[in-house]
């Protein structure tokens, strides 16, 4: 029998390890009352995973973890495998991010532990989610949402620099993650093309918040160097501490750079030269690069973190003025009147969305007692991640995940070949600066 993490109190199903805390109050009469005629699909899922034999041997085998099969490997990372997962009952497709926990050491354990806290208090449609964690004795399982499309340094390195146009569209949904994140106290500190994927729709989402910190203001100093040597800032290399929004700022330089020319800015064969190359600042942007485009790039590319282009100096820039977004940039900025209206609007679709989301937990089996009973902010409960995933359907169905498009722009003209750009995929590190 496999170990589960979930508990029997099902009143029906009494003989299942596999069972959700149902509050609904079982009298004797009902304990004796016929079985029900038709089973619910999460009642014949827990029924299976204890009493089937098949069900029971792909949980021993690895082939399910919780309510999910798990399916062929997608991608590794450092310290991961990451496989294909089909969420049993809503049937969606996740990407689970899986953790061998015995070789996780102290401070890979704080990373993960900074990645979940992360992504568990974020909601934006270009930042990926995290659907639920589920724990077994060896392994760690991050159920994220899937996006089948790869990712950018894939894509550029196999396919070639961007044009001019998915350029736009793809750096101002990478910009609307970042201006979100920085809104809500989170400082990335490993962006890079690698961590930026797409679903198969095109859709941009931000992953990877293994070297994430949360800041109580923007103005807090943080003192320990994470993320790629080519996307690093300056101040990484030169002092003791930095800023966080501004360090993010430099890395989307570097990620825009590398969009529009298919190259880095900042090359070198050892460690040594590149940082000398970062702190001299000495880059040279291609003369066929748009003029709009350049002008973004040294606007974020200086080396005083003071100098540089804010988040929101970069979304009123020229190059990005024809990006017309389909859903609103998350603004937290002081209320307005427009802003009310905006807020109350997103307060009743809000509403809509958890009633859509409520009725298909019904329909699957899921009783108010079981609601109520599960904190749905606990991404250790099956029931959080049936509810994160049934949210996002529901808000994939109104659109949270529609592509911004460039309003008034010709096509590119005919894109460009192959560029020279074939580097290896680039390694993170986390150290403290001294
Ligand atoms: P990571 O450990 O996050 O660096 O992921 C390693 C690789 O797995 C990535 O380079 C992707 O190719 C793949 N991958 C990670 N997360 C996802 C996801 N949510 N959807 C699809 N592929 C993923």
């Amino acid at each position: 029998m496999p170990r589960g993490q979930y508990h029997v109190t099902s009143p029906r199903l009494h003989h299942s390890r596999y069972s959700l805390t149902d509050s609904s109050d079982a009298s004797p009469e009902d304990e004796e009352a016929d079985p029900p005629m038709r089973f619910t699909a999460l009642q014949k899922l827990t029924t299976d995973m204890c009493k089937d034999e098949k069900t029971i041997k792909d949980l021993i085998i690895g082939r399910r973890v919780g309510f999910y099969k798990v399916r062929g490997e997608i991608g590794y990372g450092t310290f991961s495998r990451v496989k294909l997962g089909f969420h049993a009952l809503t049937k969606d497709k996740v990407a689970l991010k899986i953790l061998d926990r015995t070789k996780l050491d102290i401070q890979a354990q704080r990373l993960l532990s900074r990645e979940i806290t992360s992504m568990e208090s974020v909601q934006h449609p270009n930042v990926l989610r995290l659907y639920e964690v589920v724990e077994t004795p060896s392994r760690l399982f991050l159920v994220l949402e899937y996006a089948g499309g790869g990712d950018l340094h894939n894509r550029i390195c196999n396919e070639g620099k961007l044009s001019d146009n998915t350029s736009k569209v793809t750096f101002a949904q990478v910009l609307s993650a970042i201006k979100y994140l920085h809104n809500n106290g989170i400082i990335h500190r490993d962006l890079k093309a690698e961590n930026v994927l797409f679903t198969s729709s095109g859709c941009v989402k931000v992953a990877d918040f293994g070297f994430s910190t949360r800041v109580s203001n923007r103005n807090d100093a943080l003192d320990t160097f994470c993320g790629s040597p080519p996307y690093a800032a300056p101040e990484l290399f030169r002092d003791e501490s930095y800023l966080g929004p501004p360090v993010d700022v430099w890395a989307m330089g570097v990620l825009l750079f590398f969009m529009v020319t298919g190259t880095m800015p900042f090359r070198a064969d050892t460690m040594g030269k590149l940082r000398h190359c970062i702190i001299e600042g000495s880059y040279t942007i291609p003369p066929w690069v748009p003029g709009p485009c350049q002008r973004l790039i040294k606007g974020i590319l200086k080396q005083a973190p003071s100098d540089r282009y804010a988040v929101d100096q970069m979304l009123g820039c020229d190059w990005l003025l024809h990006v017309e977004f389909p859903w609103s940039l998350v603004s937290q900025e002081p209320d307005n009147s427009m802003q009310s209206l905006l807020d109350s609007e997103r307060e009743l679709e809000d509403e809509e969305e958890q009633e859509e989301v409520r009725n298909a937990l019904e329909e699957l089996g899921f009783t108010q007692g079981h609601l109520r009973n599960n904190s749905l902010k606990d991404s250790r409960n099956p029931v959080t991640g049936v509810y994160r995933i049934l949210l996002h359907q529901t808000q994939k169905r109104r659109g949270c995940d529609s592509l911004p498009v460039v309003r008034g722009m010709v096509r590119d003209p005919k894109r460009e070949g192959l560029r020279a750009y074939r580097g290896l995929r680039h390694t993170s590190k986390f150290c403290v600066l001294s």
